[in-house]
């Protein structure tokens, strides 16, 4: 099975996702994605909840042709990877939005996005604490208020759902961005292989977290790493 498409339920046909930073397009992306559906008669379309496009009922033979046509490098669906760094619109747009969403996911994308991981990571990064991006519900999440960012690891939905836990509150840009480096790290270093950061939350528990990681990092407060 091609490793950039996954299988469908009448087992013949595939789905590819398209992503886009942030979930932004331009009308040149829309064009271009209608223009391959058109042109290899792609019969769905779809945008996911991770801010993708799905394009599903492909064969086999079309998958390259198509991926060319899209000019982008194909998205290995089945690896376990960043699947998405979801992202509102916080300060840029929001009359709610306190920080700027769009910045801090765009620069997770950059260090996570073609590291592979022991399970698939989605991301979540809300401007204020409406919290739009679902970020408890996300492996990494981060929300904000006018005091600064919020993060959370170890969120799911799924089956077996989980709320993150609060790892860090009111801190700068930079230093969400360090602690969000900092736990994936961890994880990758420490986590068995398939398992979901909410699973290994769990196995790990928070104390021994705080103690490996949390109290290494400078800029969180005594509460935060005890
Ligand atoms: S989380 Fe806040 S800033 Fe982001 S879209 Fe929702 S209301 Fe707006």
């Amino acid at each position: 099975m091609p490793s950039e498409a996954i299988l469908q339920r009448d087992g013949k046909t595939f789905a590819i996702t398209v992503r886009f930073s942030g979930g932004f397009v331009t009308p040149a992306d829309l064009e271009k994605i209608a223009a391959v559906a058109r042109n290899h008669a792609i019969p769905v379309i779809k945008m996911t909840s991770g801010q993708r496009f799905l394009l599903a009922g492909i064969l086999k033979k079309d998958l390259s042709a198509i991926w060319k046509d899209l000019g982008m490098d194909p998205v290995r669906a089945t690896a376990p990877c960043v699947k998405f760094v979801q992202a509102c619109i916080g300060s840029a747009w929001c009359r709610y939005g306190v920080q700027d969403s769009i910045r801090i996911a765009g620069e997770i994308e950059r260090f996570a996005s073609g590291t592979e991981f022991p399970a698939k990571i989605k991301i979540g990064v809300s401007g204020c604490g409406r919290n739009c991006s679902a970020g408890y519900f996300r492996d990494v999440g981060l929300f904000a208020s006018t005091r600064g960012w919020t993060v959370t690891f170890g969120g799911n939905g799924g089956r077996i759902p989980r709320i993150g836990e609060v790892i860090g509150q009111d801190l700068s840009a930079a230093d969400a961005l360090d602690l969000v480096r900092r736990m994936l790290e961890y994880y990758c270093c420490n986590a068995s292989e398939k398992e979901r950061t909410s699973r290994f939350v769990e196995r790990v528990g928070v104390p021994r977290i705080k103690s490996d990681v949390l109290s290494l990092c400078p800029y969180l407060t005594l509460e935060d790493a005890d």
